[in-house]
């Protein structure tokens, strides 16, 4: 109950309303195990997935064979760990795997922190929407993920670091965008930041900061998950001359070009600031599809980088100062 008090008790019911009452949170990265200051996370990976039912049927929590989860995970962590990561940011979103009390025991077993996220994922044509989403307005849907971010989610007691949405293809239908209004008004009463599955979708992207701008929250909230995918890289750079993240996480060993050449020339654009690196792994899925490792930054992508030239502070920029800046909570509005 006192942590209650000390958090925002009711979701915003207009714009002036939200600005108030400062998170007791702020400043801080929400963990599975608890609030950490941002420099501690260490190297990020700012968008993997431990495990999920992804492809499976929408259930929230997920059930899985948890003894077989966290041996095939385990190994996964430890391997990161070895190789000097130090934090991992967990997209599994509700109705297709999120189990923040599995990600908590790695977190504990393996000493990687890791992030969780409230939010519904509209992409997959809104498979894993909850059907209440369709009914309910925006208010009434950031009113459930702001109850998660106070009370932690279902009975775990545990806090989304984040918000995770998604995004059908093609221009906004009108769940996808109810679920960017409510994404924005969570962000005004909590200062979570907006990671929005958008691919290489540049109309969805400009509408998405447009709906934004509109609720008074700035882009620099915002990340433009899966921007490895779009195939014009001037969309990424209009976007990021607005302020977003571009997250360049669909990283393997057989995307190293592609992503360097992305990469080179939002470095040569100034937006190295804002660029976050990652895999979009999967090390349990729940399906039986194969799973995808999260080691090619350490083995491959950064080797390449210092071969190109890109220097240890920018790489430190790039896996650590970025990621621990993107993540922090903090209310980002448009003046
Ligand atoms: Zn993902």
């Amino acid at each position: 109950m006192q942590r209650r008090q000390l958090l925002i008790s009711s979701v915003c019911a207009g714009l002036a309303a939200c600005t108030r009452t400062p998170s007791a949170a702020d400043g801080m990265v929400m963990t599975v195990r608890g609030p950490v200051a941002p420099e501690t996370l260490g190297l990020v990976l700012a968008h993997e997935h431990l495990f999920s039912n992804f492809g499976g049927e929408p259930a929230e929590p997920a059930e899985y064979d948890e003894a077989a989860l966290l041996r095939a995970v385990t190994p996964y962590l430890q391997k990161v760990k070895s190789l000097g990561g130090g934090c991992i940011v967990d997209a599994t979103a509700a109705w297709f795997g999120r189990r923040p009390d599995l990600l908590r025991r790695l977190s504990q077993s393996t000493e990687i922190h890791v992030l969780t996220n409230t939010g519904y994922y509209g992409a997959a044509n809104d498979r894993y929407v909850p059907s209440a989403a369709h009914s309910e307005d925006a208010d009434a849907i950031s009113a459930r993920w702001l109850r998660e971010f106070e009370d932690g989610i279902g009975e775990t007691g545990i806090r989304p670091g984040f918000l995770k949405i998604g995004v059908d293809e093609g221009a906004l239908s009108e769940i996808d965008r109810k679920l960017i209004v409510a994404a924005a008004r969570t962000h005004r009463a909590t200062g979570l930041t907006i990671a929005v599955h958008t691919g290489g979708n540049p109309d969805a992207a400009a509408q998405q900061l447009e709906i934004l701008a509109s609720e008074g929250v700035a882009a620099s909230a915002w990340i433009w998950v899966h921007a490895n995918s779009a195939l014009e890289i001037g969309d990424l750079e209009r976007a990021a001359e607005r302020g977003a993240w571009i997250s360049l996480d669909g990283l393997d060993v057989g995307s190293i070009g592609r992503h360097l050449a992305i990469l080179n020339r939002l470095r040569a654009g100034g937006f190295l600031s804002q660029v976050l690196l990652s895999h979009d792994g999967n090390s349990f899925r729940a399906t039986g599809r194969a799973p995808r490792a999260y080691d090619a930054l350490f083995t491959h992508f950064l080797p390449k980088l210092r071969q190109e030239s890109f220097t240890e502070a920018e790489i430190a920029q790039l896996t650590r100062g970025n990621p621990q800046r993107a993540y922090t909570i903090g209310k980002r509005l448009q003046r």
